[in-house]
């Protein structure tokens, strides 16, 4: 079986959402999940927001507005009226939802429709088309745990019994679930690739396949460098790197459950459904550099003190403090002195550093730029990391990263170097 899953662009219109029905049905027996309508999430992520300043018209004019859509939509594809009444039905529920108290039980009932409409409409359609499709509610089975993770024993039990042999396509919602009270639930913003990969683990398939129209994954920024190549191949630890910072492509969560359950996921363009995309599996592939990515909005820390010098417990304490406000550190380098560390959230920077200055002198760069080389980084390889830091001779770099993993080496410098920061990668890895 193949599992296959839409982002909400691929399903964003009546015409997209044919030409999703055309390519499911062209692989019968495969087991479609779909995110809502392009949008669709982050204007009931409004709504939300409207009714926690109570605002109830703004959410009723935005819920308003929301429906018109969905309904145009239906008409479009169905060429007719038959879905009109499930669709208001939907909204009248949420615009119900927002008469009385409003808390986090209703606001993820609100964040649950998308996909709920989504998939009605892709059902209805190839029904219509004659194409024998079960709508499977993924509220029947996707289950987090009592921890908030998703509980693939309970999955696996409860999901093959719901599917009908006899049927030619399967669907279902993808970043929706319920948790361990039985509430509704989701997988976290972008969580549908997680759906797939789940889903995908406890059937056993042959393949996710993570469909966007997105032009698929490319060995550096095209924004930036002018010849890219296409990546065909990565192992789930190069795209685990690589997640952080291309997570429009793939979902981070999304690696974790194929990568246990050996199931290749395939990146497939809509634009282009004959190509063949970047393939994601266990394979290793030796001596290869296979893509270099940047994330910008980095802000680097150090903090500097003679104490450190033969102490222990010093990083601890350095660590303890971020914990505290539950900021994650993404690079770390230490010397016998001083330790760098580099955050990409900073709300409460400020806060940070007047507590870290307890422990030493603290200094801040702002506007920074981790760029990340990945591939087979093994570190008795010879001349890797020769060759990354040679193109690196005119451009300061204030960290450098190598030998946390296997697969990767960071280097941070100034957000303003970062187009020559790739460029120069780039002629001197692939070029
Ligand atoms: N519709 C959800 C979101 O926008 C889930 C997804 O698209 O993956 O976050
Ligand atoms: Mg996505």
């Amino acid at each position: 079986m193949i599992i296959m899953k839409f982002g909400g662009t691929s399903v964003g219109s009546a015409a997209r959402i044919k030409d999703v029905a055309k390519l499911v049905t062209a692989r019968k027996g495969s087991f479609v999940v779909l995110s809502a309508m392009s949008g669709v999430t982050n204007t009931l992520a409004e709504v939300v927001g409207y009714m926690f300043n109570r605002n109830q018209d703004g959410a009723k004019e935005t819920l308003r507005r929301l429906e018109a859509k969905h309904i145009s939509t239906a008409k479009e594809l169905l060429g007719d009226a038959s879905l009109d009444a499930f669709i208001h039905e939907a909204f009248e529920a949420m615009t119900a939802l927002t008469r009385d108290f409003f808390g986090s039980v209703q606001e993820r009932i609100i964040m649950a429709q998308g996909e709920l409409l989504s998939t009605k409409l892709m059902e209805q359609y190839l029904l219509k088309q004659g194409v024998k499709a079960q709508l499977l509610p993924a509220l029947d089975f996707m289950k987090l745990d009592n921890q908030g993770e998703p509980d693939l024993a309970y999955i696996q039990e409860h999901l093959q019994p719901l599917m009908d042999a006899s049927a030619d396509i399967y669907l279902t919602q993808g970043y929706i679930c319920r948790n361990a009270h039985g509430e509704v639930d989701n997988l976290q913003r972008g969580g549908s690739d997680y759906t797939a990969s789940l889903i995908g683990a406890a059937l056993g398939a042959e393949e996710i396949q993570i469909w966007t129209d997105i032009d698929g994954m490319h060995d550096n920024d095209p924004r930036v460098v002018e010849k890219t190549k296409a990546v065909r191949h990565l192992n789930f630890d190069e795209a685990a790197e690589l997640a952080y910072f291309g997570a429009k492509i793939l979902h981070p969560t999304c690696i974790q459950p194929a990568k246990f359950a050996g199931i290749p996921v395939r990146l497939l363009n809509t634009m282009e459904p004959e190509a063949p995309g970047t393939l994601i599996d266990n394979s290793p592939e030796t001596g290869k550099i296979k893509a270099v990515a940047a994330k910008d909005n980095i802000t680097a820390i150090r903090i500097k003190s003679s104490r450190m010098l033969l102490a222990h417990g010093f990083l601890r304490k350095v660590f303890e403090i971020f914990e505290s406000y539950r900021t994650s550190i993404d690079m770390i380098c230490t010397s016998e002195v001083g330790v760098s560390v580099t955050i990409d959230n900073t709300r409460f920077l400020s806060e940070i550093v007047h507590d870290l200055k307890k422990y030493g002198t603290v200094s801040v760069d702002l506007d920074m730029c981790i760029v990340c080389v990945v591939g087979d980084m093994d570190w008795e390889n010879l001349g890797f990391e020769s060759r990354v830091l040679a193109a690196m001779k005119d451009i300061p770099v204030r960290m450098v990263g190598y030998g946390g993993s296997n697969y990767n080496i960071s280097l941070l410098v100034k957000e303003e170097d970062k187009a020559r920061t790739l460029q120069a990668l780039s002629r001197q890895l692939f070029g």
